[in-house]
């Protein structure tokens, strides 16, 4: 990342007015070029069907429509590429994030300082129904995509996945659950990336997963999954279970752009209700809003920032810990940064 300032760097700008300001602009300037630099090695290292962009905005790219920009973000082609890059920001120091369908995300305002990598393009999207009754999936397939493919060739387990707006990658990596079903539950083995560019498959025995959290994608990168199916049945009767989840969902969820459920459920209780229960519902900063619909929802009411989103957090832990005696932790994660540091 950007060098430091030195004394003899400075001389130039001393004496020019506000040093502060000047100063920052001046690192800004030589992080850019950085960044600048950091782009071109990666560009040089990967096939012309991978794009290396700066400042991508990834507002677009989540679904709460908010926040910053990634100083680098590219869409690897395959898996030379991904090595490539990963093996390349290593040396150099550039850290390395990887997006799903930034649906459990706040992007901070000020952006990302890495390098964010998204499994976007259809090298990453496969699914392999197996002779033997397992399907293997790509880290970039959408759940929805499996959910609906799986149910056209008769393997009945995925159903909960339906209306849960990440991919693979994403859900393994946030042990995704709904409807009494975990990720987890159907996964035999995940193939991963270490950020050496090192490809290693794990079995699900030796990972250390549980609620919205798999240890071992904290530092490396989902590939795919070999996952196996509960059982099978008519595809007609998947699909009228994925219909009665659809349904259910679309009565107690919100409509308006979210991240899903901002904070976790304490054990044996419920965060929607004691925001519910503390007089939340419809508490706004800016353009973020507590849902009338669910309460553990905060949504985007137009132009909400991640500042916003922030400041409403904090007032709504607060505000659940004064009246229910429970502190909250958020669910959704912000992203390249940590919570307790803004909190
Ligand atoms: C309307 C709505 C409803 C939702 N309902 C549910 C629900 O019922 N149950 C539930 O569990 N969640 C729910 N969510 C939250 C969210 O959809 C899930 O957590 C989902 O699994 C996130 O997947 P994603 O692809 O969007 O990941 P992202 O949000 O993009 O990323 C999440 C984390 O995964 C990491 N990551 C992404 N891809 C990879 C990869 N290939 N390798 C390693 N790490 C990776 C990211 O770095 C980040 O740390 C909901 C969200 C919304 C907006």
């Amino acid at each position: 990342m950007g060098r430091e300032l030195r004394a003899g760097d400075c001389v130039a700008i001393v004496g020019a007015g506000d040093i502060d300001t000047m100063a920052r602009a001046w690192l800004a300037t030589v992080e850019s070029e950085d960044w600048d630099r950091h782009a071109e090695r990666l560009s040089a290292v990967v096939s012309t069907q991978t794009r290396v962009k700066r400042e991508e905005s990834l507002a677009r790219k989540t679904t709460i429509g908010l926040g910053g920009a990634a100083r680098l973000y590219v869409e690897p082609a395959n898996s030379a590429d991904l090595q490539a890059l990963v093996k390349t920001a290593k040396t150099r120091g550039v850290p390395v994030i990887m997006l799903g369908r930034g649906s459990n995300l706040v992007v901070p305002d000020d952006g990302v300082n890495a390098l964010v990598i998204s499994l976007r393009q259809p090298a990453w999207e496969t699914f392999e129904a197996r002779a033997d009754g397992r399907v293997w999936v790509g880290a970039g397939l959408r759940l929805k995509n499996l959910c609906g493919l799986a149910a056209k060739v008769g393997l009945v387990g995925f159903e909960f996945l339906e209306g849960i707006p990440g991919n693979v990658g994403g859900a393994l990596r946030m042990n995704a659950g709904a409807m009494g079903g975990w990720m987890f539950d159907v996964v035999e083995e995940v193939a991963v990336m270490t950020l050496d560019g090192e490809v290693r498959t794990l079995n699900k025995a030796d990972m250390h997963v549980d609620y919205r959290h798999c240890a071992e994608l904290h530092d490396a990168i989902a590939l795919g999954a070999l996952l196996k199916p509960a059982s099978q049945s008519e595809a007609a009767s998947i699909a009228k279970q994925i219909e009665a989840y659809k349904e259910k969902r679309q009565k107690t969820q919100p409509r308006e752009p979210s991240a899903g459920c901002i904070f976790k459920n304490p054990t044996g209780d419920s965060a929607g209700r004691l925001i519910d229960a503390s007089g939340l519902k419809g508490e706004r900063v800016g353009d973020a809003e507590v849902s009338a619909v669910h309460a553990n929802f905060i949504v985007n009411r137009g132009n909400a920032t991640a500042s916003d989103v922030i400041e409403l957090v904090r007032r709504v832990r607060a505000r659940v810990e004064a009246a229910q005696g429970v502190k909250l932790e958020p669910e959704v994660l912000l992203y390249g940064k940590h919570w307790k540091d803004v909190l």
